[in-house]
């Protein structure tokens, strides 16, 4: 019978933690061994993680005069603040 464990997992360069991982112990050596079939729910657990991180909102830290600046370019351009620094950084990836 396999025991679940938690199990760092580095999926396209990010690690996430994956809670019930099935992993059974070799009764012989102790050699933990976890089934392809597993690793590919690692995967997809891994995957539907990544992709809920980009819900499109995160807080930006920037210095006070920073923000003064961009809050002073958004009025001028008679657009939001996070009109103004979405547009910048589009334009700025290109
Ligand atoms: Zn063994």
């Amino acid at each position: 019978m396999p025991i679940e464990k938690r199990l760092s997992f580095t999926y396209e360069g990010e690690t996430y933690r994956i809670e019930g991982v099935k992993v059974f112990r070799c009764d012989h050596c102790g050699e933990e061994i976890i089934t392809a079939e597993e690793i590919r729910r690692m995967e997809k657990v891994a995957r539907q993680k990544m992709e809920s991180q980009f819900t499109g909102k995160f807080i930006l830290r920037v210095s006070p005069d920073l923000h003064q600046r961009l809050s002073q370019m958004a009025r001028k351009n008679r657009r939001s603040l996070n009109q103004e620094v979405a547009s910048r950084l589009e334009e700025s990836l290109g």
